[in-house]
C-alpha cells in the first residue's frame, strides 16, 4: 500500500495537490476537514460539534477526530492506499494512526509537507474565502488563530515522521504542476 500524510498549514495547497495525487496513484482521499464540512451540511450531531470548534479556528478534539478517521479507513478494505489530508494534526493523532495502521498490517509510507510562507497563506485564504463559502476563511482573526494553532500543535508532528525517516519537505510555491512534479519525485521512489 502507498499511504501518504499530506501535511502543511491551512492554505498550503493540500486539497489541490490531493486531487492530482489520487488521480495518478489511485488512492483514497481522506480529508478530515471535508468530512466535518459534509457533516455540518447534513446537520448531524458530529457536524454540530465540529462546527463549534471550526468556526473559531480551533481543532476538533482528538477523541472525536481519531474515531472518525478510523471509521472512514475501515470503509475501504480493498484500497490501494490512502492520502491523509489534514490528519494527523496533533501528536496523539499521529500515534493513534500508527497503531491503527499497524493493526491493519500497513503503515505510513511518506509524509509530504508543503512549506509556504505565512504571508502567502493569508493571501491565499482570503482569496479562497470569496468562493469557498467557508466561515473560517473569511475572518482574518480566525485565519491567524488557525495558523497559530498549526505552528503550536501541528508542526511538531513533522518530527514524529522525521524520526521514522518518512518526512519530505517540499516548497509549496510556484505553479500547481511544478509542485505536483516535486511530490511525484518522492512518491515514485516507493
Ligand atoms: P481543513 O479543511 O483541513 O482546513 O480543516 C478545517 C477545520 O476542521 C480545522 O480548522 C479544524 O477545526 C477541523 N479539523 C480538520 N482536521 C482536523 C484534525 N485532524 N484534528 C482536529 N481538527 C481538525
Amino acid at each position: 500500500m502507498l499511504n501518504i500524510v499530506l501535511f502543511g498549514p491551512p492554505g498550503a495547497g493540500k486539497g489541490t495537490q490531493s486531487e492530482k495525487i489520487i488521480e495518478k496513484y489511485d488512492l483514497i482521499h481522506l480529508s478530515t476537514g471535508d468530512i466535518f464540512r459534509s457533516n455540518i451540511k447534513g446537520e448531524t450531531d458530529l457536524g454540530n460539534l465540529a462546527k463549534s470548534y471550526m468556526d473559531k479556528g480551533q481543532l476538533v478534539p482528538d477523541e472525536v477526530t481519531i474515531k472518525l478517521l478510523e471509521s472512514e479507513v475501515a470503509k475501504h478494505p480493498s484500497a490501494k492506499g490512502f492520502i491523509f489530508d489534514g490528519f494527523p494534526r496533533t501528536s496523539p493523532q499521529a500515534e493513534a494512526l500508527d497503531k491503527f495502521l499497524d493493526l491493519r498490517k500497513t503503515s505510513i509510507t511518506y509524509m509530504i509537507a508543503l512549506d509556504v510562507p505565512e504571508d502567502e497563506l493569508k493571501t491565499r485564504l482570503m482569496k479562497r474565502a470569496k468562493t469557498s463559502g467557508r466561515a473560517d476563511d473569511a475572518d482574518p482573526k480566525v485565519i491567524q488563530h488557525r495558523i497559530d494553532t498549526y505552528n503550536r500543535e501541528t508542526a511538531p508532528v513533522k518530527d514524529f515522521y522525521a524520526a521514522q525517516k518518512k518526512y519530505y519537505g517540499i516548497l509549496g510555491l510556484g505553479t500547481i504542476d511544478n509542485i505536483f512534479t516535486a511530490i511525484c519525485k518522492v512518491l515514485d521512489k516507493a
